[in-house]
This record gives structure tokens, sequence and C-alpha cells, in this order.
């Protein structure tokens, strides 16, 4: 059965379709469409009941992620990021305190932001640099991320470190929740937010750089997953699952909603005497586009409603992947051949297919690149280890492959 938020979003779509090119143009955080989420209660919809969400699966989440492609790139990533990623892991790992605490923010209107990539640790994510040093009942965090979705908006921080013992002893790799708020006291000392990138698409996102400067917090905030710090990497990378179907998901919505386009622009334009639609060379594209729409929302739907192994909550990471990879890679190629459909109005600011072509580009990149998604898959094929599955702690090479045990 269809989970009711379903039936909400398309209601929100048409209006999300309309604002759409504001936060574009003005590069502004759709804070309008998040007030309508929140009432929706979309934000969040995958808390579990107890701590005041609607405990959706994942499944449903993509379903209501799909719709909201269709009108607004952006707003769609802001479901995303409200339901998997840093709330998942959260909800999956955090104490009663931490779940107590983050629940009612996201469902209030936050979409959490999750702090991994650094200057020089970008897809060998476990080359990071930041520190978090144990100083009696606090940790002392220090570096800098960037790329960071949300940085200047976002109140919660899951930000990943490399954690020390006093003594300065590397322990593994760990999340830390670090809260900001700007109504009550803004931004804790240590913590800045020093830039924010230009980007091609996917304008009213803030991308920035966080320092950390001697950010001290209470160790109460440290996210330990079941492996504890050691073999915790892998745990927050399973939760990261998670949201690689939602980014894939994204793809696929904006695939469709250039597809309708499309479609419904064949029907009504005309050349050489007759609608574009009764030209074959184009309805082969326009076959070739639904059926591609049609597997990705095939693989995507089963990688949502697949768990990873040991009885992890989150997908599994072979099909989280394969789905992202084909998702994101149709969703590229579907609106490209829907903006060539259009002719030169595709290619104009007044028809929505030229943003939505800048938005898609995003998605073979942030989230696991393109290449890093082969790489795991045909590490899953062979049996053997790659870069993105090697321990987190340790700090080899990097680039290698070894055998698994
Ligand atoms: C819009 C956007 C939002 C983002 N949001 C966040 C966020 O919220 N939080 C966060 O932590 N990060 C975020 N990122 C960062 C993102 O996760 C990284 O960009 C990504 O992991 C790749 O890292 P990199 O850009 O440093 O590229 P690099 O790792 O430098 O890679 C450069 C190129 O080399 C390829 N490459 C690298 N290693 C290999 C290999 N072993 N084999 C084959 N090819 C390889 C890559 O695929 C890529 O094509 C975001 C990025 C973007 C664009």
């Amino acid at each position: 059965m269809t989970h009711p938020a379903v039936a909400a979003a398309r209601d929100l779509a048409p209006a999300f379709a309309r604002r759409a090119a504001i936060w574009d143009t003005e590069r502004r955080y759709c804070w309008d469409n998040v007030a309508d989420l929140v009432d929706a209660r979309i934000m969040g919809m995958s808390i579990p009941a107890e701590h005041g969400g609607l405990g959706a699966s994942y499944l449903d989440v993509v379903q209501v992620v799909e719709e909201v492609a269709k009108a607004c790139t952006l707003t769609a990533r802001v479901i995303v990021e409200a339901n998997m990623g840093a709330i998942g892991a959260v909800m999956a790992y955090g104490t009663d305190a931490q779940k107590a605490f983050c629940a009612p923010i996201v469902l209030a209107g936050d979409k959490p932001a999750i702090c991994i990539t650094e200057p020089d640790a970008g897809s060998a994510a476990t080359d990071m640099r930041t520190t978090a040093r144990k100083r009696g009942d606090t940790y002392v965090i220090n570096g800098t991320k960037h790329w960071i979705t949300g940085g200047g908006v976002s109140k919660l921080h899951l930000v990943f470190a490399r954690v020390q013992d006093e003594a300065g002893h590397d322990q593994g790799i760990g999340g830390f929740i670090v809260h900001v708020d700007a109504d009550r006291g803004g931004m804790p000392d240590g913590f800045r937010i020093t830039g924010r990138e230009r980007t091609m698409g996917l304008c009213g996102m803030p991308e920035a750089t966080l320092v950390f400067d001697n950010l001290v917090i209470d160790a109460e905030w440290a996210l330990v997953p079941p492996s504890g710090f050691r073999g915790g990497f892998a745990d927050l990378m399973n939760a990261y699952n998670a949201q690689r179907v939602g980014a894939g998901t994204i793809a696929m919505g904006v695939a469709a909603g250039a597809y309708e386009r499309a479609r419904d622009y064949l029907l009504a334009r005309h050349q050489f005497g007759r609608p574009l639609a009764e030209f074959q060379g184009l309805q082969w594209m326009l076959a070739d586009m639904d059926t591609q729409i049609t597997a990705a929302r095939l693989m995507l739907h089963d990688a949502a409603a697949s768990r990873g192994p040991n009885g992890s909550q989150f997908p599994d990471m072979t099909r989280a992947a394969r789905a992202k990879l084909f998702a994101s890679e149709m969703g590229i190629k579907v609106v490209n051949d829907a903006l060539q459909m259009f002719g030169a109005r595709g290619y104009g600011s007044d028809e929505p297919l030229e943003r939505m072509y800048r938005d898609v580009r995003m998605f073979t990149i942030g989230g696991g690149t393109a290449q890093i998604l082969r790489t795991q898959i045909a590490g899953a094929a062979l049996g053997i280890k790659t870069p993105q599955t090697r321990d987190g702690y340790a700090s080899p090479p990097a680039m290698h492959l070894h055998a698994a045990e």
C-alpha cells in the first residue's frame, strides 16, 4: 500500500515546481518548501513513531522523493537528508538522549548535514585528518570539512573524525553530533563556516567549508556505532547507503519529470506539418527514456527495501551502489535527451529543463562518484576489498586492492 505521504508530496509538487526557479536564480534555500514539508510530516517521516515521526520505511521515503524531484531537485535533497544519512545513523546507533534531542529538531524542519569530505580526503574518505581527541568528559575537534551540504542552514551536523585517546593514539573513525542554533547563541566557539561554493546546479543549497578549531563537545555527543570506533566507519557508511539510494532516487525523479515534459511537448509541437510525436526518431528516444527510468526505479526500490549484513537496517551496500550508479548516469542522459527534444526552447531559461540538466549533473559525483561505486560493485563481484571497504581506521597507501580474509 502506498504511504499517505506520497499523496501529500504529489499535492505539494505543483507549488514546489512554481518556486524552483526562485531558489536557483537567487541561490536561496527553500525555506517555504521546508515549512510545507513540516506540515505534511515529510521532514523526518522515517523517524520511529516513539520519537514523533511516522516510522516510514525507506521504500516509502523514496516514493515521496521521486514525486518531489520531478518538481524541485533542491527540495528532494532536503527530504533525503531529513530522513536518511545523518539522522538515520543517529536513530540507529544513537543513545536515547541523542535520539530524543535530534528527532524534534528534524521534525521541526532541520536537514542535518553529514560532514565527511575534506580538502585532501574526497573519494579516499578514510584519509581524513580531522581529529576528535578525548579530554576528560569531552572531545576536542580540529580539522576542515568542505563541500558540506547545508552548511550554514543546518542545525545538526554529524562530523566524521579520527578519534584519539587522551594520549593522542588513533582509535578509529567516529561520528560526532554538533549542534548549531542561530536563534540561541549561534555558532559554538571553535566552529566556523568559512566559505560557500558557487555551483553549476542545485544553487539554493549551500555547499560550505566548515572549520573546527579546538571545538569542545561533551563526550555524550559521540555517536558510537555497534562496532565501536575501530569498526565504526563501516557502520556509519552502512547508514550512508540509505542516503545513496535517496540520491539515486532524486536523479531518477528528475529524469521522470523531464520525460513527462518531453512526452507532452512531442504531442503539442508541430514541424513539417505534423506533431513531433509522429517522428519515429523521437519516438524511439522517448521509448528508451521510459525504459531506463523504469529500470532505475526498480533497482532503487529493490535497494531501498534490502537490508545489509548482520541484521543491518540499512540497504545492502552493493544494491545501493548499483542503483545509485545506474540512476545517476541514466538521469544525466534522459534529461539531456528531453532537452534535445525541446530544441532551442530547451536551452533557454524559461524552460526548466536547463535547470534540471544542471541539477542532475551532480549525482555521479556527490555521495560516492560513479568510479568509486563501480569499484565497490567490482569488489563485491570479485570478493576482494577495495579502497572504500577497507578497515576504517587504517591509513594505507591510497590505491591498492587486497584480498578479503
Ligand atoms: C554538490 C555536492 C554536495 C556534496 N555534499 C557533501 C556532503 O554533504 N558531505 C560530504 O562529506 N561530502 C559532500 N560532497 C563531497 C563528495 O562526497 C565528494 O566530492 C566525492 O566523494 C568525491 O571526492 P572529490 O570531489 O574530492 O574527488 P576525488 O576523490 O579527488 O576524485 C576525482 C576523480 O577521480 C576519481 N577517482 C578517485 N579515486 C578513484 C579510484 N580509486 N578509482 C577510480 N577513480 C577514482 C573520482 O571518481 C573523480 O572522478 C559533495 C559534493 C558535491 C559535488
